[in-house]
Parts: structure tokens; C-alpha cells; sequence
């Protein structure tokens, strides 16, 4: 099948690299010219584990090609996916400018019968919207569906070879039967539903899973109150069936490209639609004021910030990932510097790009340099290099000994046995 894939970010890169692996004849096509520069040569445009081999062998055998140009990559291909960024706009909708503007661009190009695949997150009645708008610019008939993606950054191309499920979002059962035909190679169920049902799909799962780790935050802050330790109730409560063990994250509240902005996207679309935002608004106000309540709680624990020499380790949204999109650093280390601390800093891959946002920001290549002569260490991210620290080699090259550890990956025994005084989240 001929495959073009419309923005390489990372969802459509990572798709086209998969759809490409399959045999597919695929496009990748970007309005940025240096980042199609750069795919073109196999180089991604950022780190993500097993990205570039993906990328390479497909080039190497040429199912795989990136470019700028709209009539290039659109006029023979049966199935168009659009992958472009949708942020919320400041009434919390989602901001369709980018999904608009690249079917005007490829409008004029489409081919007799071609399938137009919203993959990028958007609400429910996108469809229409984009029908209306193509059928504006092209006289040829043409197939809309929705194909949501629910990869994850760090482990983004094993998500998309071994998914879950695929979710196949069509009216018309030709189109069913031709994206079930491409995704046909992936492992995992595959769920064939109407357009509307698959974007309420995305946007459910996303909001859960932000509520998840809310949830568990606020039980947190009930443990710290009473002497309990959340990481203890969970192992109890998650016994239950119902509930689970797994995707119990207390910490510093949800961040990346999408929690955010899905859950503030399903809240205003819940507005719009006239049913209120009671749930949807409330995890993100809590979430929102996550991070200034811990610094305030961690500045009374160490006696304050100012003068503190402090580590910060770990600055990417995630581990196995360098993207800084609403990562906790981007609030933490302006609040430590705002209120008197210096900051030293590492992350094992995304130095440089924090560099970029926090321009005066003082990083170091490890982090027992970023340690060194610190009163306080503070984990961020659970990269695997910073939840198996040599805790004595840390504690010989701090001048304090706290360490705080905001995603409870350390056993406090164990720390506490080390010299240090220990300080988790609700626990
Ligand atoms: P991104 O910002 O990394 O990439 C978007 C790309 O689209 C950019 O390279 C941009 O240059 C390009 N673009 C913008 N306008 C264009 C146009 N008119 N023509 C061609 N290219 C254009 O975004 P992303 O993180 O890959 O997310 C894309 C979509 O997928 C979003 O809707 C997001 O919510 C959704 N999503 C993201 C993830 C994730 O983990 N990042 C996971 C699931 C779903």
C-alpha cells in the first residue's frame, strides 16, 4: 500500500517507520525542512530508543522517504495519516490549526478513492469538520477515518510494533477492511468502530490514566498526614482485581505532550457539549498545583531552599526520552532558583534540550558531578541510571545528605542505612 504519513513528530515518525517495516511504500512529510534533512540522512530528530535503526533499514531498502513536497508524497497514496501536533488552545480545545491547514495542503493532490486517517488526537466531530473542509479544495472522492495512537515516548517504536490494540475508527466497511489489511502484520486486538467511538477512545484512556496518578496523589498526601506509606497501600489495594498493581505512579503529577493537554482538551470539549467539566477540571487543577505544594512541602522539610546547593537528577518528562514538553524540571527548577537555591543538573539524554528552554541552566555529564558539594539530591525521573545510584559514592560527594526522591524508587531503609535522611512521597 502506499503510505504517507503528515508531520514527523513523534507519532509520525515512529508510524512511518512501522507501516515502511511491513512493506509498505511510505512517505514521512514535514513542513520543517531541517527535520526532513536530517530523517532523510536516518537521523531522528530525537532520541527514542530503536527509532533510528527503524528509520534506516527502511531507507536502505527504500520503503521509506521523507519530504516537503505535498504533490510528491500525496498523489499516489491510498492512505493518507495525519499526524500533526494538536495543542489545546487557551480556551482548552483542541487547537485543529495544524490538521486544517495540512489537508488544505494535500487537498489538491488526493487521489480518486484515498483514505484521509486522523491519527492525531481530536475530539469527537473532527471528521466532519475536515470533509467539509476537503471537499472544498478537491473534487475527487475521498474516505475519511480516525486511527488513534497510544504509543509511548521512551518505548514509542516497541508500542507501535506490539500495541495493545489497534483501533480502527471508520463508517464505511471498504475503508474498515483496507486500514485492518495495513495494520494486519501488528500483534494485538483489533477493534473496528465508528470514527466517534475511537476518539472517545483516546481521549478516556488518556484522562484514566491522568485520574490514576491524581487519585494516587491525593491518597499520598492523606498517608504523609497519618504515618501509612502509599507505596505499602498500594500492594494492598492493588490485590484486588479490580484495580491492580500496575500504573500506580505517585510523584510529581502527570506531564508530557499529552496528559495535559488531553484532559484539559476533554474537559472543554465536555463543556461544549453541554455535560459540565466537574471530573476532567478538577484532576487538572490538582495536578496543576502539584508541584508548587511538594516544593513548599520539601522547602519546610530541608529548612528552606535559600543558599541550598541542590542536585537535580533527571530532567526529560520520562525516562528513554529527551522530550521537555511540560516536564516537572520546567516548574521545579525555576521554583529552587526563584526561591535562593543554586541548581546543578543532569539528565542522562536531554542536557541539551533543557539547555534550550532553561538557558542558564548548569548541567554536568554525571550525576555524582551534578552531587557534588550539594546539601540536596533530588531524583526526578526514574531513568534506570538514577534509580541504581551508588548511594555511598553519592553521599561521599554531596556536603548534605538529603535526598529526596520524587518517585519513591528507593527503598528509605536502604538510603536511610547509607546516611542519608530520606524523603519520598507519601511515605
Ligand atoms: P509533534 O509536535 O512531535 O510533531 C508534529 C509534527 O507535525 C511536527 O514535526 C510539525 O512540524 C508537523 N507539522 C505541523 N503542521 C504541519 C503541516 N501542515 N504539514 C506537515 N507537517 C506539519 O507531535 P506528536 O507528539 O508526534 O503528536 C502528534 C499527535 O499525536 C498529537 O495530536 C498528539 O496528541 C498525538 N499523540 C502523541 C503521542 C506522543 O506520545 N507524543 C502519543 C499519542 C498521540
Amino acid at each position: 500500500m502506499n503510505v504517507t504519513v503528515i508531520g514527523t513528530g513523534f507519532v509520525g515518525v515512529v508510524s512511518a517507520g512501522v507501516f515502511s517495516k511491513f512493506g509498505n511504500t511510505v512517505y514521512g512529510l514535514d513542513v520543517v525542512e531541517p527535520k526532513i534533512k536530517g530523517l532523510q540522512q536516518g537521523k531522528a530528530p530525537f532520541f527514542e530508543p530503536g527509532l533510528e535503526d527503524l528509520i534506516q533499514s527502511s531507507l536502505k531498502n527504500g520503503n521509506l522517504k521523507f519530504t516537503t513536497s505535498y504533490p510528491t508524497a500525496i498523489k499516489d497514496a491510498d492512505v493518507i495519516i495525519i499526524a500533526v501536533g494538536t495543542p489545546s488552545a487557551s480556551d482548552g480545545q483542541a487547537d485543529l490549526k495544524y490538521v486544517f491547514a495540512a489537508c488544505e495542503s494535500f487537498a489538491p493532490y488526493l487521489k480518486p478513492g484515498a483514505i484521509v486517517a486522523i491519527k492525531s488526537t481530536v475530539p469527537p466531530g473532527t471528521n466532519a469538520k475536515v470533509e467539509a473542509l476537503l471537499q472544498t479544495k478537491t473534487h475527487v472522492p475521498f474516505h475519511t477515518a480516525s486511527l488513534p495512537e497510544f504509543l509511548k515516548e521512551g518505548s514509542a517504536v516497541h508500542d507501535a510494533l506490539y500495541p495493545d490494540r489497534v483501533v480502527i475508527g471508520a463508517r464505511d466497511p471498504d475503508v474498515t477492511h483496507k486500514l485492518l489489511k495495513l495494520h494486519q502484520p501488528l500483534p494485538g486486538e483489533k477493534i473496528t468502530i465508528t470514527p466517534e467511538s475511537a476518539q472517545m477512545s483516546k481521549y478516556s484512556a488518556n484522562a484514566y490514566l491522568a485520574q490514576r496518578i491524581t487519585f494516587i496523589n491525593q491518597i499520598a498526601n492523606l498517608c504523609e498526614k497519618n504515618g501509612a506509606d502509599v507505596q505499602e497501600v498500594i500492594r494492598a489495594m492493588g490485590q484486588d482485581k479490580r484495580i491492580g498493581q500496575h500504573y500506580w505512579y505517585p510523584g510529581l503529577g502527570y506531564g508530557g505532550s499529552c496528559f495535559p493537554k488531553d484532559v484539559k482538551e476533554l474537559a472543554a470539549y465536555s463543556r461544549a457539549v453541554g455535560e459540565g467539566d466537574g471530573l476532567f477540571v478538577k484532576i487538572d487543577q490538582l495536578n496543576d498545583k502539584r508541584i508548587t505544594k511538594l516544593i513548599d512541602k520539601f522547602a519546610a522539610q530541608v529548612g528552606g531552599w535559600k543558599n541550598k546547593q541542590v542536585a537535580v537528577l533527571g530532567l526529560a518528562f520520562k525516562p528513554n526520552t529527551d522530550d521537555m514538553r511540560e516536564a516537572p524540571s520546567l516548574k521545579i527548577i525555576p521554583a529552587l532558583t526563584k526561591a535562593g537555591a543554586q541548581v546543578v543538573a543532569y539528565d542522562p539524554k536531554a542536557n541539551q534540550a533543557a539547555k534550550v528552554i532553561l538557558q542558564n541552566l548548569h548541567t554536568t555529564d554525571d550525576p555524582y558531578t551534578a552531587a557534588a558539594g550539594s546539601q540536596v539530591t533530588i531524583i526526578l525521573v526514574e531513568w534506570p541510571e538514577l534509580i541504581s545510584l551508588e548511594l555511598p559514592k553519592l553521599k561521599a560527594a554531596m556536603r548534605g545528605n538529603v535526598f529526596i526522591d520524587t518517585r519513591n524508587q528507593y527503598d528509605p531503609t536502604e538510603v536511610t542505612a547509607a546516611g542519608f535522611e530520606y524523603i519520598g512521597i507519601g511515605r
